[in-house]
């Protein structure tokens, strides 16, 4: 996260904040079991994942894109929808500490590659860092070469623009 510093608006001309964060909501699910208004049970599996009446997973992980020329990154920190028999066969095998790696669709569009599908990403189910990172295994091309390469900050700025005009 970069403190105090503005860009200019592709769109409107005014100064934004430049962030380096973006961060989606709790999923729908959560937050509505959480408040008493769904009666789904929710179980909490490891730090960052929950079962949702038992058949599927919601996880919070990040996708990480390099900007290359600001020696600093573009954090997405989002949902993942996992299906039951994609981690139960797992979970059971698997001896402690051992990655569990998992593909699920995330929960939320991208909004501004114009994705009409939600990509396939992997997760470590596992994994013990601050948040798990996610490696995408099936997006439009263009998110996925981003995730691969990086963006440069003019990039970042189109990006910025356009999410503040959603
Ligand atoms: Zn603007």
């Amino acid at each position: 996260m970069r403190n105090n510093q503005d860009f200019i608006c592709l769109y409107c001309g005014e100064p934004h904040r430049l962030e380096t964060l973006l961060e989606y909501p709790l999923p729908e699910d959560i937050s509505e079991i959480t408040s008493g208004k769904s009666a789904k049970s929710m179980q909490v599996i490891g730090k960052h994942a929950f079962l949702i009446n038992e058949e599927y997973l919601l996880m919070k992980c990040v996708l990480r894109i390099n900007i290359i020329d600001l020696q600093d990154e573009l954090d997405v920190q989002t949902w993942l929808w996992i299906e039951r028999n994609e981690f139960s066969s797992k979970f059971k095998n698997c001896e402690e500490g051992e990655a569990i790696v998992c593909a699920g669709k995330l929960v939320y569009p991208i909004p501004f590659y114009g994705m009409s599908d939600y990509p396939v990403v992997k997760v470590d189910l596992n994994a013990e860092e601050h948040l798990p990172v996610g490696m995408i295994v099936v997006s439009g091309p263009e998110f996925y070469r981003d995730w691969q390469e990086g963006i440069s900050s003019g990039k970042l700025i189109e990006l910025l623009s356009y999410l503040n005009h959603l």
